[in-house]
């Protein structure tokens, strides 16, 4: 029987069997946590977000790894975004 991914059981969802897919998502920088300049993008009105590259990732989003390159830095967004959440779901469902 196929089981929507939604309603598998939360031990199934973690970081190791995803593709960093909420590291797609737009990530707004709302608080000073050190983010390097190179991975800013600034609006006209100076608000600030997470640069995306081409393939629709997070510009500091290591590749290879689909790790975190600034982990001690990452926006407060990227630190509240818990796995297992509904909205960690929803970014699953969506790519993997
Ligand atoms: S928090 Fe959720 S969506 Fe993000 S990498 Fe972990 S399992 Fe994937
Ligand atoms: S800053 Fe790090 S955790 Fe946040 S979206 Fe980018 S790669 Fe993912």
């Amino acid at each position: 029987m196929i089981i929507p991914t939604q309603t598998l059981p939360t031990p199934d969802v973690t970081c190791s069997n995803c593709k960093a897919c909420c590291c797609r998502l737009e990530v707004m920088i709302i608080s000073d946590t050190g983010v390097p300049e190179q991975f800013i993008e600034r609006d006209q009105y100076g608000g600030e977000t997470m640069m995306r590259l081409n393939d629709g990732w997070c510009a500091a989003l290591d590749r290879d790894t689909l790790m975190c390159t600034i982990y001690e830095n990452r926006p407060w967004i990227c630190r509240e975004f818990d796995m297992g959440s509904d909205e960690c779901i929803d970014e699953r469902v969506k790519y993997l």
